[in-house]
This record gives C-alpha cells, sequence and structure tokens, in this order.
C-alpha cells in the first residue's frame, strides 16, 4: 500500500462530510538496545520513513468515531462515557490514547478520525507506537494543547500499557514522536535523557523482515518480561543501590546467580551486557568507525538468541545470510523477537546488492519471501508538524 495522504483527505470528506486536517508519525527501528527499556537502560532507535497518517475534523454529538483505512471498519464511542474498557481490537490503539488523554486532563470535544498506514503490522516496526502518536497529534491539535516530548511518550505509552494491555517500555513512543533526520538516538529510558548521534554518510539501514512471528501465540514475550523482572527483584532485594536491572553490574548478578533461576540469570546477563553495548555504540558512532558498530550489532544479536532466547531460526538465518554479503557491517534482531525483522548495516554502495542476495538466499534457505527496505533516519512526529509536513 503506498501512503497517499491527498487521497486519505479525499476519503475522510467524503466518509464524514466535512474537511479534515493531517497528522503524521512515522516508525521506528531500533540499531540496538533491545529489551533494555523496561528495565529503565538503554536504547538506541531511529524514526523511519514509514508513516501512520491520522486525519480529524470535529463533530457536533459528542462522539469520536475512528475509521481505519488498513482494517476497513469504523467505531464510534460516547466521549463523555468513555471507560477503560478494551476489546483486543485495532481500535484499542487510538481509543486507548483518547482514554490517556483524559487521565492527563486534556478534554477533546467530539471528532471523526480517519487512519491509514504504511508501517507493516506486527513486524517489529511499531506501528503500534506509530497510530497512537499519530492519533496524540491529531487529538492535541483538536483540543488546541501542545504536550512535550517526554509527556507525550509517556501519554501513548500509558495507552500501549494500560489500556491495550501490552507491556512495551517507553522507547517507542518516543522515538516515534522524537525522533531526527539523519539522526540515531541514544535514549535513557529512565531520566528519558537522550543524545542525537549522526550516522555514517558512507552506510545504508537496511531492515528485513522474516515475514515469521512465534510469539503471539506461545505468549513468549510475556514470559521473558516475567524472567527479567523475577532477575531484577532479586537484585533490587540483594544488592544495595540496585533499583533497576540499569544499576546492576556483571559482578552483581553473579553474586545472585543461585538465587534466581537460570532463565532470569541468562535473560539479566544479557540486558547488562546490552546497556554497555549500547554505550560503546554511542563512542563508535561518534568516532565514525562503522566497523566497531557493526561488531557491537554482531555481538548484541549473539546475546538476544543465546542469553535471552529470543530469535529464532529464520531471523537467525537472516542474519547468517546477511553477514556473508560483501559491505556488511552488522546484522542483528530488532524488535520484541521471535521473528519479525532484522536491521543490518550496509555500505551504501552496497546496499542494492545487499537486498538482491539476501531475498535470494533466505527464499533458498527457508522458502519464504523476505521484505526489505532501505531506511534513512526520518523526523518523529514533533519535527514533521513543526516542518508543516504533518
Ligand atoms: P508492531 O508495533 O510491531 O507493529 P503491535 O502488535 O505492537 O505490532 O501493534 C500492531 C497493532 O497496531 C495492529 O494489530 C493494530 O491493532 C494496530 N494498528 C497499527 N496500525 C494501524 C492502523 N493504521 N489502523 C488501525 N490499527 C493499527
Ligand atoms: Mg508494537
Amino acid at each position: 500500500m503506498s501512503l497517499n495522504e491527498a487521497a486519505l483527505l479525499g476519503a475522510h470528506r467524503q466518509r464524514f462530510g466535512r474537511e479534515g486536517r493531517a497528522f503524521e508519525a512515522p516508525a521506528r527501528v531500533n540499531l540496538i538496545g533491545e529489551h533494555t527499556d523496561y528495565t529503565g537502560g538503554l536504547v538506541m532507535p531511529m524514526a523511519i520513513g514509514f508513516r501512520t497518517v491520522a486525519v480529524i475534523s470535529p463533530r457536533e454529538d459528542g462522539r469520536a468515531v475512528f475509521y481505519s483505512d488498513n482494517y476497513g471498519e469504523e467505531v464510534s464511542y460516547e466521549i463523555s462515557s468513555l471507560e477503560r474498557a478494551p476489546r483486543g481490537h485495532w481500535s484499542d490503539y487510538p481509543v486507548g490514547v483518547l482514554w490517556s488523554l483524559g487521565q492527563e486532563g486534556v478534554g477533546v470535544g467530539g471528532f471523526s478520525m480517519s487512519l491509514m498506514g504504511d508501517v507493516p503490522l506486527g513486524a517489529g516496526l511499531s506501528s503500534s507506537a506509530s497510530v497512537e502518536v499519530a492519533t496524540a497529534m491529531a487529538l492535541l491539535a483538536h483540543a488546541g494543547v501542545e504536550l512535550p516530548l517526554d509527556q507525550l511518550a509517556t501519554m501513548c505509552r500509558r495507552a500501549e500499557n494500560e489500556y491495550v494491555g501490552a507491556k512495551s517500555g517507553i522507547m517507542d513512543q518516543f522515538i516515534v514522536a522524537g525522533g531526527i533526520e539523519h539522526r540515531a538516538m541514544m535514549l535513557d529510558c529512565r531520566s528519558l535523557g537522550f543524545e542525537l548521534l549522526p550516522l555514517p554518510e558512507q552506510v545504508r539501514v537496511v531492515i528485513c523482515n522474516s515475514m515469521v512471528k512465534h510469539a503471539v501465540a506461545t505468549g513468549e514475550y510475556g514470559d521473558r518480561r516475567d524472567e527479567v523482572e523475577a532477575g531484577q527483584s532479586v537484585l533490587r532485594h540483594e544488592r544495595k543501590g540496585v533499583e533497576l536491572l540499569r544499576d546492576a553490574t556483571l559482578t552483581d548478578l553473579e553474586t545472585c546467580r543461585e538465587k534466581m533461576s537460570a532463565a532470569s540469570y541468562a535473560r539479566c546477563r544479557h540486558i547488562i551486557t546490552e546497556n554497555a553495548r549500547v554505550l560503546q555504540a554511542r563512542e563508535a558512532l561518534l568516532a565514525g568507525d562503522v566497523d566497531r558498530f557493526g561488531a557491537l550489532m554482531v555481538k548484541a544479536h549473539a546475546s538476544m538468541r543465546d542469553d535471552f532466547a529470543a530469535s529464532c531460526p529464520e531471523v537467525d538465518t537472516l542474519v547468517d545470510i546477511a553477514m556473508r554479503q560483501a559491505g556488511c557491517f552488522g546484522a542483528r534482531i530488532t524488535g520484541g523477537g521471535f521473528g519479525g525483522c532484522t536491521v543490518n548495516v550496509v555500505r551504501e554502495e552496497a546496499a542494492a546488492g545487499f537486498v538482491d542476495a539476501v531475498k535470494r538466499e533466505y527464499e533458498a534457505a527457508t522458502g519464504i519471501k523476505a521484505d526489505c527496505f532501505v531506511s534513512a533516519a526520518s523526523d518523529g512526529a514533533l519535527a514533521l508538524a513543526k516542518a508543516g509536513v504533518r
């Protein structure tokens, strides 16, 4: 699907009989720092060129009406009696944002909203944060309210955690709202302090979708969260000064090894070493050292696979194929795991050949056709709105 804002504005006018205003939010890819966000750690995502567009117009009957072009469905709520009542439906994401804004004390009058996105759904590129932030930008403009980045991201995260019921960290909403073109962002998920980092000009970021997703059926994502939290609470109890896993060292972890399950020990080891790798990756970017950055990605992948046990054979195959290609500096699984996408850093002039070779070899190995995208670091929703791109 190609995203055509003019067509969406036209379709909105036809459906709701009013001229709408359009707001955009991108998707994101995480370069390094996986499963570190919800224990207050470090991540390094960038916003990418996929988009969700939210078109909004007022209505006089006090209702919130959402239409998703992706699903071809409309839902309608009475705003004054909106409660936290998720339905396990796509509408939970935008309705959750409306509910979360109410928790923030922002009152919103009646509106119609059309949503359309070209972000691959459920592929680990955060279509969920994209739809949340696009919805939030539209609702805030409708209400005549502006929120700073950290409050906007936190409000959208609450929609996902408390309304939708997904245990995600702050990374997705923060980068989707706050990304800046040509820059990666190192985000401290505890303080919400961040640093924008230059991406070397001679490389491209290539995202490869394995087209498999194993976790939904087995609930393994939630298992990992539980294993991490169990380990973290042992560390908190046993080690002075450790409040979050972020504070713990490998020495702290060794001391507590006997007090936690083997699974918790391994999951915590991934997170502690991953936080250190993000700091090293920051140094590599500042020094323009792509070789070092790539080597850190490869280590991060091994840690996600072996310690966090959140890869899968198809994604490991994609990474192995990538690392065999000339001009590829590094490759790793990105997103929550158990399938989804890999992120690859590839020499610019090798990118097109890389995509062809990876697709061909992945299909030969697995019988699956991968989708590959050469992605540039894009503006987040706030920068897009400021530039008048919306
Ligand atoms: P990811 O964030 O990795 O894409 P999630 O499972 O977290 O995967 O979120 C995907 C869900 O977000 C979809 O199943 C759907 O409910 C919702 N969503 C995303 N984009 C849209 C859209 N354009 N319209 C309606 N719902 C959307
Ligand atoms: Mg998501």
